[in-house]
């Protein structure tokens, strides 16, 4: 035998050590869930069950928060675990990564009145962990399967949850996706640390043992054309969300190692998601030794200086044009971030890169706040003569995005976008200007977030059911 295979034998035989110390990690992980159950039932209990559900009014799901909270107090989480999917195709996922702070927790009476809320996010995500870790969560089995198809292109959340809701009727559905994986921003925009992979590839693993299909690597306007998916389907659905990067065009801006965010955060989910990445295995997009500066001041600038933290940089700083209070990001965000030794250089503006091929340094200049501006918030103004200089190994650009070109990119300029690009729909049937043809997420949005994708997608598979529902009509007649 050898070496290598003795090894791997002596590893994994059992002995009386080796059985112990599992029995110890057993014990250990038995007492830490009864520590997270009993935690879970405390929060819950705090709940004053008020009149006014505050919480629900102001979560885009109007999820039952008082019911499911009322149900965990009392110990009673199939029945918890059913009511919250009630309203949320993805309540783990939405528990983990949605912004408490501004949506259902902010607005609990109880953080109201001054005694902290009730840690909404935590429970939801508790209790959809433990129905998956208790089987509860089982495929969905179609007695009748329907002779209607619906085309749905993109992976994301927005065209996910549509498509868990068309499936449960019995619709026919192919889900259409340009990366190799589904989940959209769910697997290679948000990171690891806020959302673990293994919980969007549950997710998506569920549909497919539904009966969706997934067609992946598959880019329409390049391998297919929007035109022939509708022949091949009785309704299409683009929730392709929003990709093309802002640019601050400033002197300096072709040297290397300057990165659109979406590019540094992919390399490093799809490592961790155990894929050989050239661009990071050669050091180029790794943080680790490095100064990095990212510049913007949302939440994907906060994800970029996080994950910079976890790759172990020498320095991490974030540039932002207006102060701390106008910050478009979460505060708990910038919160954790500076926890994690994340330095904020507020009220400065890039100016220009220095270095000789690669970036080396940024020349920033100091802001002042003015006049609001067209959107209200106060408008930046450069202060005069105020320049000065921070050392940068990488410069990552976070400034938000756009809408690609989607008339051009699906060579159909039937398809009536706005001003902004993002696509025209009528608001109630969420139709596009193509008949048959409906759109959702942050495609029709703008950049927003998973809980309005979600909330989207209940409602375009809505509107589309109608629509499939008088065509059926219609042949019949
Ligand atoms: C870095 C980052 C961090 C974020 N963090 C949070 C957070 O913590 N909390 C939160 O609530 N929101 C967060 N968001 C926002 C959230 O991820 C999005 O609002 C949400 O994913 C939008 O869903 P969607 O389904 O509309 O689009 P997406 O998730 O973008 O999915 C669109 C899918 O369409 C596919 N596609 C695009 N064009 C084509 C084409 N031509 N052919 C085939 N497929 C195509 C794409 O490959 C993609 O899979 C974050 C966003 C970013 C960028
Ligand atoms: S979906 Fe988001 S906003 Fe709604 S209850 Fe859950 S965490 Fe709160």
């Amino acid at each position: 035998m050898s070496d290598k295979m003795l090894k791997f034998v002596e590893v994994n035989q059992e002995t009386p050590e080796k059985r112990k110390a599992e029995k110890r990690v057993d014990d250990f992980q038995e007492i830490y869930n009864q520590f997270i159950n009993e935690k879970a039932k405390e929060q819950s209990s705090r709940c004053s069950q008020c009149g006014v559900p505050f919480c629900q009014i102001h979560c885009p799901l109007h999820n039952n928060i008082p019911d499911w909270l009322k149900l965990t107090a009392e110990g009673r989480l199939q029945e918890a675990n059913e009511l919250a999917h009630s309203t949320n195709n993805m309540p783990e996922i939405c528990g983990r990564i949605c912004p408490q702070d501004r949506l259902c927790e902010g607005n609990c009476v109880i953080e109201q009145s001054g005694h902290g809320t009730v840690t909404i996010g935590s429970v939801e995500k508790y209790i959809i962990d433990t129905a998956w870790e208790k089987g509860w969560i089982k495929p969905i089995k179609i007695e009748n399967e329907k002779n209607q198809s619906v085309g749905i292109i993109g992976a994301g959340p927005a065209g996910l949850a549509c498509a868990e809701e068309l499936r449960k009727l019995g619709y026919k559905i192919t889900v259409y996706d340009r990366y190799d994986r589904p989940g959209g921003l769910l697997i290679y925009g948000i990171p690891n640390f806020k959302l673990e992979k293994f919980v969007v590839e549950r997710r998506t693993n569920y549909l497919k043992d539904s009966g969706i299909k997934f067609k992946q690597d598959l880019e329409v306007g390049k391998d297919i054309t929007l035109e022939e998916l509708r022949e091949k389907h009785d309704a299409i659905l683009i929730a392709t969300g929003v990709y093309k990067p802002r640019e601050v065009n400033i002197p300096g801006s072709n040297l290397k190692n300057i990165f659109p965010a979406m590019e540094f955060l992919t390399a490093s989910n799809r490592k961790g998601l155990g894929d050989k990445v050239k661009n990071f295995d050669n050091g180029i997009l790794n943080a680790e030794n490095k100064n990095i500066v990212v510049v913007g001041g949302g939440d994907t600038a906060m994800d970029c200086v996080r994950t910079s933290v976890r790759q172990n940089a020498k320095s991490v700083k974030c540039v932002y044009r207006r102060d701390r209070k106008n910050m478009p990001g979460s505060a708990r965000e910038v919160y954790n971030a500076e926890e994690e030794g994340v330095e904020f250089i507020w009220l400065s503006n890039p100016k220009k890169y220095l270095g000789e091929d690669k970036v080396s340094s940024l020349i920033l200049e100091k802001i002042m706040l003015g006049m609001p501006d067209s959107s209200g918030r106060s408008r930046p103004e450069p202060v005069l003569n105020s320049d000065f200089e921070i050392k940068a190994d990488i410069v990552i650009k976070a400034l938000g995005f756009d809408p690609e070109d989607l008339p051009n990119l699906f060579n159909n300029n039937k398809l009536k976008v706005s001003n902004l690009g993002t696509i025209k729909i009528d608001l109630k049937t969420m139709e596009t200007s193509i008949k048959g043809v409906f759109a959702a997420g942050d495609i029709v949005r703008g950049a927003s977030l998973v809980v309005w994708a979600i909330k989207d997608g209940r409602d375009v598979a809505q509107s589309i059911i109608n629509y499939l529902k008088s065509i059926e009509k219609q042949k019949v007649a």
